[in-house]
């Protein structure tokens, strides 16, 4: 009996560990997906997506071609929630023809600029979201001037330009809820690992005592908002 019990403990542990698994996301599949997310980033972010989307929507800044709206909307998924995932797609600064993340595979031919909707739309048909992830087109800082629903989670990983986060943590984390979280991308306490204006932003939210800090998870800032 002994023996059973810590049989099912350990294969309990196991797939709550690996819950995208359960959950049946492609992995292979998922990485003929462009971008930037590693996969234990990506399991950590469904995990507090799981959580988060049982209190209200949740919404990315920073859709590009979908690779983190497939974890999130899957975790929504799972409990009838809602994703927006919010992105003009057409490329930030460092994605334009000539700069560190250009990528032709990107650049629309017959307008000569950068276009990841096709993509993230194709993304979203392949997994199976296309009633739990809504694409919001447009620039961050416009749509939150007018966004009213409260949210469960907010995933900030958009432009990495300093005003640029700044705004979409001044603009959208006020919708948060109570017990939802805050999520950044891109943390980096030691310079020498990436860009600090992340980080810097990150620093004012933990600053702002509005929040519970949860420890660092790779380049995953996550806050609480207290109650
Ligand atoms: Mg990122």
């Amino acid at each position: 009996m002994f023996w059973l019990h810590f049989t099912l403990r350990r294969f309990i542990k196991f797939h709550l560990k690996n819950g995208c698994r359960i959950l049946n996301i492609d992995l292979k599949k998922l990485s003929f997906v462009k971008g930037f997310l590693d996969e234990e980033e990506a399991q950590r972010l469904f995990d507090l997506t799981l959580v988060s989307s049982r209190l209200a929507p949740c919404l990315e800044i920073g859709s590009y071609c979908g690779k983190s709206a497939v974890f999130l909307g899957t975790a929504c998924r799972e409990n009838n929630a809602v994703l927006f995932s919010v992105d003009h797609h057409t490329g930030s600064e460092e994605q334009q023809p000539g700069q560190e993340y250009f990528d032709p595979d990107l650049l629309d031919e017959k307008t000569g600029k950068i276009d990841t909707l096709r993509l993230f739309r194709k993304t979203i048909n392949d997994f199976n979201l296309d009633k739990t992830v809504v694409p919001v087109i447009g620039r961050s800082e416009i749509i939150g001037r007018v966004w009213q629903t409260p949210l469960g989670l907010l995933f900030i990983d958009g432009s990495h330009a300093y005003e640029s986060v700044l705004n979409d943590y001044e603009i959208w984390a006020r919708h948060i809820l109570p017990g939802g979280y805050l999520v950044f991308h891109d943390i980096f306490p030691d310079p020498a690992h990436g860009g600090q204006a992340p980080y810097l932003v990150y620093k004012q939210a933990v600053s702002s005592g509005q929040y519970d800090v949860l420890p660092l998870f790779k380049s995953l800032g996550a806050l609480k908002k207290k109650n």
